[in-house]
């Protein structure tokens, strides 16, 4: 039987291509993103040191097979040297001629710093002398032997790095040294000696002397490396899976550290902060790799390369110009100059901040170098959201950690960053917020819905407990605060009203900077820089090509005109859902409302309903006004009439303490309040009277409501604004529903611009938010000019639960448990409540070709539900303003993925 080929020479990347079959994210998986970029190098004919890469399948077997070697792999290495010796033209423990190569980690993915790498492999007392002897300098050769001898140590042996630090400093200190290169020649012989020494001390058992046996030693350890514990913890982190595996690449090794006329730098094409067409990056004269990352000696900014070494500098601006051409995206570069020849020794796209990745997609496409579409897709709907929210400077953070200010940790919920004063209840939160004007963080272990005025009215939100889909993480993505949850080191004492990680206590109202992005929580007043969406020029610009490339648009929910104009210079083409119930909620508009609500009459109800038709006018002239030109979608009332009235546990009270001090005046009118709102309980009421049966039950008040939409839209169009009202009736289950109502209203709708001698388009339409509604979407169709998909209400029907009840008791269970994937609330399920959907916009269409079909539940916002709207043919997502940029790069995503 022949053996598995377990090895890849530099110059076999053809054969690793077929046999993946010809997929290069398979040769990625199978060499490693390190070994198939070296090779993809070598094959474009830029300089790389010869190597061989032992594949991650090796890895696999090994770690399969008990850690043993699979069969033939250690013959295949073998093998593979020889050819790299040949190509080099040296031998491997050859005192004459010494080869001496890396043994490097590589995984499908980077995991920067996260796994092994020994160098030098092939020193020993002998070679090092035949080092010493060919490149005339005895101090290059025992600089590199101690190097091994230290990496091998602690990579290989396991030895902890005091080991060989500690004596390392005492020498220099005895020595009255500065910095490593004030060493001499022989002070590195001295060392030499010192670290093995140490060796056998620690280990019983000398430093290996055959280059062999450190051969298979490192690829060894490099193989453990991948099931190490920081390993590991990167791959949960980044949700990379177990069994992917590393690769090992056995690299010839090329010196920075000959003299100075060699050095060795790490480079980004562009800026990775800014994503500047700029070349970033720092190098070090006379100087092996780690030397530049490890931070121990100060490195000279790339530019500057160029006085040294200009040669070797212009040919590596030249070879990464080639670079960031042929993988059409920044390239991070590792390189070594050995006197003065240069050798490239990794690439790989480039991480980036947020910023940096909008600027180097637009920048690109400007360029040529990719097309429009595939800017849109570099970047992710996470970063535009991040773009958005307030943010933390990464310099004040740094400086912040240094000066102890670190407080804690937790899950990066919702984004941004916010800094406040903590309150530990959400009633002091919202007066401190709304009376005392102060900036807010509420800090609980966990939130209830009866704690959203507070936060609403907070910053930031902390929480210690619950986690991505707790109660507090739902509300705050939903209202764009800044939050933290599950900071599971924090201690919160709601008696003495203060939260302690350790020995650091903060108290009810001291300053605190969280941020959302990040999960990290600061002691004190960070600064914060907010961003203008106008300023944020190459953001704008991708945006544009986002609503080129969407099929699907964007609309807002906003319930009042600052909303809208928000929405609007954040990319909105319509309001897809204006809740008209907040607007009975001001306070010099509430008695009227209740009034309205107690009228034993449908004319004292009127007269009160007259009073409201001013207000409601208003209102909408606003939205109008700020949407000129675009639609605007007004839900009539939807919840049901107790929520307008006051509360009747508060209420009873009163009126038993009245009864029990004697008290007489008002105490007849409380108690006939206190019987009208019990005889308005319902033991349900969010399945009770609301939504159309309301407007059914008491239709005065959606008709007042639709005089004051088309008073307000025709005064409006007199003055030369382009309106496009949609009236959208909540809740309905029947078609019987909408013919009762919808011909009433639109006969007031018809009389208004008869009254006032204009006329301009309009739709009545419906919410889909009954399972019957969309399984009897045909018939709904007859008489709804638009469907909008209620999906939080929907999502709670077809599942059976009450959104608040879920989340608070068992949906994190059901999450975690996977019973859910995930939470039905956020991402639409699409093969129930979506299946309705997708049902619901086919037969609507069937009767009604032009059938306009939107969402305007929270999943609106979301870019998996966005994707999915996309598929079943909606014409616009309805999300909320901040939303809305996220919402069109995912509305063009999920264009391109499905074209
Ligand atoms: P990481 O994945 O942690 O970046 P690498 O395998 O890239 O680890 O190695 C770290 C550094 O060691 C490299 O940046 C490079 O400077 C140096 N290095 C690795 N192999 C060689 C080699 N063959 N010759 C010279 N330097 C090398
Ligand atoms: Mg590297
Ligand atoms: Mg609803």
């Amino acid at each position: 039987m022949v053996d598995k080929k377990w090895v890849y020479l530099f110059n076999e990347l053809e054969q690793a291509i077929a046999y993946v079959n010809g997929e290069w994210d398979g040769v990625r998986a199978l060499l490693g993103g390190k070994g198939a970029n070296l090779a993809e190098m070598t094959r474009i004919g830029l300089p790389v040191p010869p190597f061989f890469t032992v594949t991650t399948e090796a890895c696999n077997a090994y770690t399969a097979g008990g850690s043993k070697f699979p069969a033939g792999l250690w013959d295949q290495e073998l093998k593979a040297l020889a050819k790299v010796e040949e190509a080099s033209g040296k031998k491997f423990g050859d005192a004459g001629n010494p080869l001496l190569v890396s043994c490097r980690s590589g995984a499908k993915f980077s995991m920067p710093g996260m796994m092994d790498t020994v160098l030098n492999i092939g020193l020993n007392d002998e070679t090092v002398e035949g080092l010493a002897k060919l490149t005339d300098n005895d101090r290059f050769a025992y600089d590199s032997y101690r190097r091994l001898i230290q990496m091998f140590g602690s990579v290989v042996m396991g030895m902890s790095d005091e080991i060989f630090e500690d004596p390392l400093e005492a020498y220099k200190h005895q020595k009255g040294y500065k910095n490593d290169t004030d060493l001499t020649a022989d002070d590195l012989k001295e060392l030499v000696k010192v670290f093995k020494k140490a060796v056998r001390e620690n280990q019983g058992s000398d430093f290996p002397q055959d280059p062999l046996q450190q051969l298979s030693l490192a690829t060894e350890a490099v193989f453990r490396s991948w099931m190490g514990k920081r390993a590991i913890d990167y791959r949960r982190a980044e949700a990379i899976p177990d069994d992917l595996g590393t690769a090992v690449n056995i690299v010839t090794m090329v010196f920075g550290n000959m003299g100075w006329d060699s050095g060795t730098g790490v480079a980004f094409t562009r800026n990775p902060a800014t994503g500047e067409n700029k070349m970033y990056g720092d190098y070090l004269l006379n100087a092996q790799g780690e030397d530049v990352v490890a931070g121990i000696r100060n490195t000279d900014p790339i530019q500057n390369m160029g006085d040294h070494l200009p040669e070797a500098y212009k040919q590596f601006m030249e070879v990464t110009a080639v670079l960031e051409k042929h993988y059409r995206d920044m390239q991070d570069v590792e390189f070594t100059i050995e006197r003065g020849r240069l050798w490239m020794l990794q690439t790989r796209n480039g991480k980036r901040t947020a910023n940096a990745a909008v600027k180097v997609a637009v920048d690109m496409a400007n360029e040529g170098l990719i097309s429009r579409e595939e800017a849109l897709t570099r970047v992710t709907p996470k970063q535009v959201d991040a773009l958005l929210h307030p943010q933390f400077n990464e310099e004040n953070k740094k400086v912040a950690k240094k000066a102890g200010r670190f407080f804690a940790t937790g899950v990066n919920a919702s984004p941004g960053a916010a800094v406040g004063q903590i309150y530990f209840d959400a009633d002091t939160a919202e007066r401190m917020g709304k009376e005392e004007k102060q900036a807010v963080i509420m800090v609980r272990p966990f939130t209830k819905p009866d704690d959203v005025h507070g936060m609403l009215a907070a910053k930031g939100i902390l929480t210690s407990e619950g986690g991505a889909t707790s109660h507090a993480a739902v509300v705050a993505r939903q209202f764009g605060v800044p939050c933290i949850v599950g900071a599971s080191q924090i201690r919160i004492d709601l008696e003495r009203r203060q939260m302690k990680v350790g020995d650091s206590v903060v108290k009810e109202g001291e300053w605190i900077s969280v941020d959302g992005t990040t999960g990290e929580v600061y002691l004190g007043k960070l600064e914060l820089t907010v961003p203008n969406i106008e300023e944020q020029t190459d953001l704008m610009t991708l945006l544009t090509w986002a609503d080129e490339t969407a099929r699907l648009q964007v609309w807002a929910n906003a319930d009042y005109p600052r909303d809208a104009r928000r929405a609007r210079s954040y990319g909105a083409k319509g309001i897809g859902l204006c809740r008209t119930e907040h607007m009975f909620f001001e306070p010099e508009r509430l008695p009227t409302v209740q009034k309205m609500v107690l009228a034993e009459t449908s004319e004292e109800r009127t007269a009160e309903l007259n009073i409201l038709l001013p207000y409601q006018r208003s209102d909408f002239a606003g939205l109008f006004e700020a949407m000129d030109g675009l639609p605007v979608i007004i839900r009539l009332i939807d919840p049901p009439l107790h929520e307008f009235m006051p509360d009747e546990e508060k209420l009873f009270e009163e009126v038993v303490t009245m009864r029990v001090k004697g008290e007489t005046k008002g105490l007849d009118e409380k108690e006939k309040l206190l019987a009208s709102i019990k005889a308005l309980h319902e033991s349900n009421p969010m399945l009770g009277l609301r939504g159309v049966r309301l407007s059914i039950y008491m239709p005065e008040i959606v008709e007042m409501q639709v005089r004051a939409i088309f008073e307000a839209a025709a005064d409006c169009a007199s003055k030369g604004i382009v309106v496009k009202p949609e009236v959208m009736i909540p809740l309905t289950g029947t078609v019987n529903e909408l013919k009762w109502i919808q011909p009433r209203l639109e006969r007031i709708a018809k009389a208004v611009m008869d009254e006032k001698g204009v006329s301009f388009e309009y739709k009545f339409g419906t919410m889909i938010e009954i399972p019957r509604a969309a399984i009897t979407a045909s018939e709904i169709a007859g008489l709804a000019q638009f469907f909008s998909f209620g999906t939080n209400d929907l999502t709670q029907m077809t599942f059976g639960y009450s959104r608040d009840d879920a989340e608070r008791n068992f949906l994190i269970k059901y999450v975690e448990e996977g019973i859910l994937v995930k939470n039905p609330f956020q991402t639409i399920d699409r093969e129930g409540v979506g299946r309705l959907m997708s049902m619901a916009v086919n037969e609507g269409r069937n009767v009604r070709p032009e059938l306009e079909v939107g969402i305007c539940g929270e999943h609106g916002g979301d870019p998996d539900s966005i994707e999915f709207c996309h598929l079943i043919g909606n014409n616009y997502v309805s999300c909320s303003p901040f939303r809305v940029p996220v919402a069109r790069l995912a509305a063009a995503q999920a264009a391109i993925k499905h074209k």
